[in-house]
């Protein structure tokens, strides 16, 4: 059980993992290991359960009113909202990235459960649980026009979307079916078409202002700009930002210059 919590502990400073998860985790671990140790000790370790039920406890179902618990997926270890009437009601709500706390207070606009959301070095918001909730809404935005089409001479546009379920926001072409151009966006922060294109890829330039400030950005992963970056870095992260994988565009330039001759020159 050490061991476990040692890795945990780790997880939780590499923000993998919230304190709430692991304090949530390690008393259930405690229950198991008491329930083991006392005889007759059922009631200790409905107590601890309870303890656990009560951090994890969101608001009411709206479908049949048991208790909406935050929950770790079990095949993907990220959290999400789940009902305690499982498997008699399937109610679920994604929850976006970051550190995430119950609060009391219910949506102003829905009345649903909201809950405090803190991503990763920025400042916590409160947010309603539903992804449909005209508080969660976000309008499509018109970013600018596509590249890719426009090199076959058709007008597209490109529009930011965020899609309500995975609550994932991405920029896709119009005309995506069959140019297949699309890029990947954060997913905090308002964001603001520039009418600018990155004059590397010819993808439009974005502005995504979160409580940091505003940041501009080409949405390309491709973008040569950015695999200049990374080169300096030497941070070869490759394998990301699959939504722009079906792009037609030859991406020539990866790996070309990577490979250096490796004959020892042994001149002395
Ligand atoms: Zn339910
Ligand atoms: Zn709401
Ligand atoms: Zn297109
Ligand atoms: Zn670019």
């Amino acid at each position: 059980m050490t061991a476990e919590l040692e890795s945990e502990m780790d997880h939780i400073a590499q923000g993998k993992t919230t304190k709430k998860d692991v304090v949530g985790h390690s008393r259930e671990l405690l229950a198991e290991q008491l329930a083991e140790l006392l005889p007759h000790s059922d009631e200790v370790k409905d107590a601890l359960s309870d303890a656990v039920a009560a951090d994890a406890y969101v608001g009411k179902c709206p479908k049949c009113g048991k208790d909406l618990q935050l929950r770790v997926s079990q095949k993907t270890r990220s959290m999400f909202i789940g009902c305690s009437g499982w498997p008699d009601c399937d109610v679920t709500y994604p929850l976006p990235k970051g550190k995430i706390e119950a609060i009391d207070e219910p949506c102003p606009i829905c009345g649903m459960p909201q809950i405090k959301v803190t991503p990763f070095r920025s400042k916590p918001h409160t947010q309603c649980i539903d992804p449909l909730c005209e508080s969660n809404k976000e309008p499509d935005i018109i970013v600018g026009e596509c590249p890719t089409c426009a090199q076959k001479g058709i007008k597209a546009h490109l529009v930011a979307h965020k899609n309500p379920r995975t609550l994932k926001r991405f920029i896709r072409c119009e005309n995506y079916d069959e140019c297949g151009t699309g890029y990947p966006l954060p997913q905090y922060g308002k964001l603001s078409a520039t009418g600018e294109v990155c004059e590397h890829c010819g993808a439009p330039i974005v502005v995504v202002t979160t409580n940091r400030g505003p940041w501009r950005l080409c949405p390309n992963f491709d973008c040569p700009a950015k695999a200049d970056a990374k080169a300096k870095k030497g941070k070869g992260r490759t394998g990301r930002g699959s939504s722009s994988r079906k792009k037609t565009k030859k991406s020539s330039t990866k790996k070309s210059s990577t490979k250096k001759t490796t004959k020892k020159s042994s001149t002395n």
